[in-house]
């Protein structure tokens, strides 16, 4: 059956199937084609000429002889609705915060019973909270644990959901960041967590170091064994304040990740502390949506001009909606 699709290399095919799956124009209902160099994904629609802008270059718009997709068993199969859930490895979390525990327990056993890949759900009790960023979980049905082990780009994280802060919602926005990086670059990653921005950086490119801070101690530990785990070299790992780290290397940063939306702002000195003279913070925050950018970029500019430095905003972009006309967003300044 000839359809519409998008042909691209097996190397960007994944970064480009999460986006046509963002854009809901991925067409499940046939399996994604392939020859030796190319990944074919098949469309629901023609992609707008702006929404093809954000795409890698040399993808190509053409047509391909799909095998149309034996269909799967789904919860919605059995329960005649389709639930909202999140996969972190081998654990579904539930997203309705109101289901009561024998709604909870009947879905549960829908994913179950049908995704033969999840082995535990859990219903988040609190939303993400704290200094460390985690929630606290309701084992609902499956194996009871909260640890699980999830694979994005190529790379194993290690994660205690219960202990430190993991989402795949920020899988894009990583490999996006990636093109930022040069082979030789060090980069700082302020809030690391387990480690999913600094272990793919030390993985796919070839960095001369990643500094991965975090103050939560679970997390540097899950960071370590995630460092074993991906066979990376040249991460080291740093569990303490990243605002103490910062005055340790003083100058040393091409690239600061500071990824901790909501206080990232309180972490700016630190940040330009960091970076080397033309050096880059990649900056995210959680904004409303009169006032996207503005107010952070003079943020980011205050502390520069504190320290007598200057910036150059590179891009600006919206990474996800947060929540009812709050963002997340991201801001790419070079420090001169
Ligand atoms: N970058 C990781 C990711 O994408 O999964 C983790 C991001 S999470 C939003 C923010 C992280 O910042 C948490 O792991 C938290 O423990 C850490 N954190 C909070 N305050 C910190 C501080 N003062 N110094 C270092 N890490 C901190």
């Amino acid at each position: 059956m000839k359809r519409q699709c998008i042909k691209v290399s097996k190397k960007k095919g994944e970064a480009v199937r999460r986006m046509l799956l963002e854009l809901e124009i991925l067409d499940n209902s046939v399996k994604i084609g392939a020859d030796e160099i190319f990944l074919y994904l098949p469309l629901t629609r023609e992609p707008a000429p702006e929404e093809l802008e954000s795409f890698p270059e040399n993808v190509e718009l053409t047509k391909f002889d799909f095998k149309r997709q034996e269909k799967k068993p789904v919860p919605e199969d059995l329960l005649g609705f389709s639930p909202a859930y999140e996969v972190i490895g081998d654990i579904a979390l539930l997203e309705d915060p109101d289901l009561d525990t024998q709604k909870a327990l009947k879905i549960a056993n829908a994913i179950l019973r049908t995704q033969p890949n999840i082995k535990t759900v859990l219903k988040p009790l609190t939303p993400v909270i704290g200094e460390f960023r985690v929630r606290e979980f309701e084992i609902v049905a499956g194996e009871p644990r909260t640890e699980t082990i999830h694979r994005e780009y190529g790379c194993r994280y290690k994660v205690d959901l219960a202990r430190a802060y993991f989402t795949p919602r920020l899988s894009t926005e990583r490999s996006r960041i990636l093109a930022w990086i040069k082979e030789g670059d060090t980069v700082v990653d302020m809030f690391a967590g387990v480690g999913p921005y600094s272990v793919l950086i030390a993985k796919s490119k070839k960095p001369s170091k990643v500094l991965a801070i975090d103050k939560n101690p679970d997390a540097v530990r899950y960071l370590r064994e995630n460092i074993t785990l991906n066979s990376v070299k040249n991460i080291e790992a740093i569990e303490g304040d990243a605002r103490e780290e910062a005055k340790k290397f003083a100058g040393t940063a091409d690239h600061v990740i500071m990824n901790l939306p909501h206080n990232a702002f309180e972490f700016l000195d630190s940040a330009v502390l960091l970076t080397k003279p033309g050096g880059i913070i990649h900056y995210y925050g959680i904004t409303p949506e009169d006032d996207l950018f503005e107010s952070s970029i003079e943020l980011i500019r205050m502390a520069a001009e504190k320290a007598g430095r200057k910036i150059k905003v590179l891009e600006k972009r919206v990474v996800r909606s947060y929540a009812p006309y709050q963002y997340n967003i991201c801001i790419e300044a070079r420090v001169i």
